[in-house]
């Protein structure tokens, strides 16, 4: 039977623009989607660059106008990965046409935005999906197994960060990641801690925060400064519903970290340990190992831990970067043709941006909040 068609529509094409499609590519090879692929349109910001990007990954057709696309009968499904600042506009927009809506994260630069974008897609009845592709490691699921079948015993402490170094030269200039519209290092990258601390735990459900910015002026790229108010670095202290207490901090002045995502979680009957700086690997320490024989032993991925076994039938071969977003890929592909469940919906995704906002509130006032 021939499958249906999904028509994507893809406004920026740059980080990551191409890992999208890079998904979409690797998704359709490696699973048995519901919906064959068509990368339809590529919208930038002038014609150059969209039709720069049409050549290089693919598209049919290419625009400077990501309005008449949006408008576009022809699709389906439109991805937004342009700066933060313009999610909000570009999601309304495209749910208002009926479209699906793949989002990156941050959703929208504040929870209220957020609310409005989700609350219209729901209205809508459209699916949505926000850019949280390191929950789409295997190995996190195993972690949350491992968790949830209490191998762990009881939770009581969790270690989660996202720090890297792309923000550390202070002469770096001023980016749309500056942009008090849904800009800071909490946002930009916290909220893959966050997302990564509730997905292996469970709700937050107070939080403490500390929010800094180091770095207080920037070059504007014409000469000038530029004064940056958001956070360079953004910690938490934080109370899970389970009873568990935690901390997370999204840090990008973390000179030398390239991709520091990483947790550790500690129960009464063990312990686990990840970096997605070596991202196939899980480490699991156990007290029922014998005295003098305990430590962190390492677990590789292996076609056990799905969906390795999609991407390499041998153990320990490992998967990359862009393959997470492949999955990420199937898992939408699966909810808007296949009758799963949205992986990441904006819902969830207006959960992590009420996280962020409570931190720097509680950050301003200096005090514990509920969430
Ligand atoms: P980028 O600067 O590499 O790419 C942004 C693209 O958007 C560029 O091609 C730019 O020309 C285009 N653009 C800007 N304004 C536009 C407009 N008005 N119309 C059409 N195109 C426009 O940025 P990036 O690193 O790819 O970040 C984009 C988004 O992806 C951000 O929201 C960021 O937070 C998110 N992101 C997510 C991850 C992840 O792991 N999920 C990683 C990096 C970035």
């Amino acid at each position: 039977m021939d499958k249906p068609v999904l028509r994507v529509g893809l406004i920026g094409s740059g980080f990551m623009g191409k890992a999208h499609v890079f998904g979409y590519a690797t998704a359709e090879k490696v699973f048995d989607l519901p919906a064959r692929i068509e990368l339809h349109t590529v919208a930038d910001i002038t014609d150059d660059a969209a039709a720069r990007a049409a050549h290089a990954f693919g598209f049919a057709n290419a625009t400077s106008d990501w309005r008449a696309m949006v408008a576009n009968p022809e699709i389906d499904v439109v991805n937004i990965t342009s700066p933060n600042a313009l999610h909000k506009e570009m999601a309304l927009a495209a749910i208002a046409a009926g479209k699906h809506v793949y989002c990156e994260k941050p959703l929208a630069p504040t929870a209220a935005d957020a609310l409005e974008m989700t609350e219209a897609a729901e209205r809508a009845g459209v699916k949505t999906q926000v850019g949280f592709n390191y929950l789409c490691n295997p190995m996190l699921k195993l972690a949350r197994e491992m968790i949830e079948a209490g191998e762990l015993g009881e939770i009581r402490g969790y270690r989660g960060l996202h720090a890297e170094d792309y923000m550390a030269d202070a002469s770096g200039c001023y980016t749309f990641r500056h942009d008090p519209a849904g800009g800071g290092a909490l946002a930009d990258i916290g909220s893959h801690a966050l997302a990564t601390a509730e997905f292996l735990l469970g709700p937050i459900s107070r939080v403490m925060g500390d929010c800094v910015t180091m770095i207080p002026q920037r070059p504007d790229g014409y000469g000038g400064k530029r004064d940056v108010e958001v956070d360079d670095v953004g910690r938490a202290f934080l109370r899970f519903a389970n009873g568990a207490t935690g901390s997370i901090e999204g840090n990008w002045i973390a000179t030398g970290r390239k991709m520091q995502h990483d947790f550790e979680v500690y129960g009464t009957k063990g312990a686990l340990c990840f970096s997605q700086e070596r991202f196939n690997e899980l480490h699991f320490f156990s007290t029922a190992d014998a005295p003098g024989r305990q430590g962190f032993r390492r677990i590789e991925a292996a076609p056990t831990h799905a969906p390795y076994g999609n991407f390499c039938v041998a153990a320990g071969h490992q998967i990359g970067f862009n393959d997470l977003k492949a999955v990420e890929v199937a898992g939408y592909v699966n909810a808007i043709h296949g009758g799963a469940d949205e992986p990441f919906n904006f819902r969830k995704g207006l959960g992590i941006q009420t996280l962020v906002e409570r931190i720097q509130q509680s950050s301003r006032e200096e005090r514990w909040l509920d969430v």
